[in-house]
């Protein structure tokens, strides 16, 4: 879906949609624009060669600020801008082109209109091809897209090994061992009588990290050891801390213990337990304390998995040729 706004923009530049995207040339330059209601991205390829040795923020004119830009990335030789804006970006979009595209010509790089984005050489009278290669925008020699094609199957074949490596048998031990970790300083902080629920967040933030650290593959088995270590190391971390914190509350922290009074805490700490259970147990507070734990151990496991997801998806690229105006 290309947003009404960008619409404006594909007529003005006469780009060429493209799986979601606005394909073309803008002053000479391979470009790519897509985005929604409140991002837009401008991507440009901005050549080869010696592209990734210009510092293209030294190019700029203005402050990123004034074209509401969030981002300037150069990825080698793409370009990659994100402006932010909930409506008025068109404005600030067109701004960028019309005053900071013509410094990037000055600035030594070298539009793809002019020069293949493959080889280097120039496009000249030879034949050529305007590529997606993924996302990104590439103007090529006919006889460059051979080249193209080779290297993106290369790195295809790569990933799809990466892909279908298996994760070493002593995974799921790290992901015990760390998680078992992350119940340690909840436990101790309850005993100073801190509550700070959010710690018990390191429970699967730890399963995550044990079970990478043990060589395993981000994946479905990583993410049931994070939610079912976690639905048994919480309400135990939370047991654990409140006797913890009983015990700490009676032996007041600053009284200067020593370790002839170990055996008075154990038994201060049994006596507790006992005590704790005969009261009907599992009081209001202790449910609500849990749930408190629950819920930011839910949220850590949401953010956690979701994140692994998203950095360990393994793309394989596409080289599609498409129409574009020159
Ligand atoms: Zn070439």
């Amino acid at each position: 879906m290309i947003s009404s706004g960008l619409v404006q923009l594909q007529n003005e530049y006469n780009l060429t949609p493209h799986n979601g995207g606005l394909y073309g040339f803008i002053q000479g330059f391979p470009v790519l624009m897509c985005g929604d209601k409140r991002n837009q991205y401008l991507w440009i390829n901005v050549g080869v060669g010696h592209a990734d040795e210009i510092n293209v923020l030294k190019l700029l004119s203005h402050p990123l600020a004034t074209y509401r830009i969030k981002d300037y990335t150069q990825h080698y030789d793409m370009l990659i801008i994100h402006f932010h804006d909930k409506s008025a970006g068109l404005t600030f979009i067109h701004n960028y082109i019309q005053t900071e595209m013509p410094a990037l010509y000055e600035g030594g790089f070298l539009g793809g209109q002019t020069v293949c984005n493959n080889c280097g050489e120039a496009i000249g009278d030879e034949p050529s091809a305007f590529l997606v290669v993924g996302t990104q925008p590439e103007m090529v020699h006919e006889r460059c897209v051979d080249d193209i094609t080779a290297m993106v199957e290369k790195v295809n074949a790569q990933a799809t090994v990466k892909l279908n490596e298996r994760s070493s048998k002593w995974a799921p031990l790290g992901a015990v061992l760390f998680a078992l970790l992350g119940v340690i300083p909840c436990v101790a902080l309850y005993a100073f009588d801190i509550h700070l629920p959010f710690l018990a967040a390191l429970i699967p933030l730890g399963a995550n990290y044990g079970h990478q650290k043990f060589g395993g593959k981000p994946g479905k088995v990583r993410y049931a050891l994070m939610i079912v270590l976690s639905l048994l190391l919480v309400p135990i971390a939370h047991y654990a801390g409140t006797i913890a914190g009983m015990v700490g509350s009676t032996y007041s922290i600053n009284s200067g213990l020593t370790a002839s009074d170990l055996p008075n805490i154990i038994a201060q700490a049994n006596m507790l337990e006992r005590a704790f259970l005969r009261m009907g147990v599992i009081t209001d507070d202790f449910i609500f304390g849990l749930c408190v734990v629950y819920f930011f151990t839910l949220l850590a496991l949401i953010l956690t998995i979701r994140k692994t997801i998203r950095t360990s998806r393994i793309d394989i690229y596409k080289v599609e040729r498409i129409d574009v105006h020159h």
